[in-house]
């Protein structure tokens, strides 16, 4: 993958529901388009999650099986670090797998940024915002 895009409402919305979360983290799933080696965020399904401890994300499963059973294309997921930075934290990397999958994380001060897993570490993705949020 070279590189993600994303519109600024998405990225906006994402921001409003970390701040929402708040002190936990948010989380949710990306639906998007494939556009050559590239991949644009079409939609954001913000999920519940499950997880127990406050520092820590788990999207709820029934949730990402039933945007796959209508069909819709998941692209990755997005969550936010409240008090840290938009880098994958050592506890994200246990959950990684390889692939065209992304990891949109938003940092503590409405920063955002993505990454994917390349089977031994987190690849940043080169991200572009602008404002078309649907694919054409
Ligand atoms: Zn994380």
């Amino acid at each position: 993958m070279k590189a993600f895009a994303i519109g600024t409402e998405l990225c906006a919305q994402i921001a409003a529901e970390a701040h929402t979360a708040y002190p936990r983290e948010c989380c949710g799933l990306i639906e998007g388009v494939r556009e050559g080696e590239a991949v644009r965020a079409t939609t954001l399904h913000p999920t519940s999650n499950i997880a127990e401890a406050q520092d820590r994300f788990e999207i709820d499963p029934r949730e990402q099986f039933r945007l796959m059973r209508e069909g819709r294309d998941v692209v990755g997921c997005y969550h936010s670090h409240p008090n840290g930075r938009a880098a994958p934290s050592a506890r994200d990397a246990e959950y990684a797998f390889a692939g065209d999958f992304i990891w949109l994380i938003a940092g503590a001060t409405d920063s955002l940024a993505a990454y994917v897993w390349d089977g031994a570490r987190f690849m940043s993705v080169a991200m572009t915002r602008d404002g078309r949020s649907r694919a054409p």
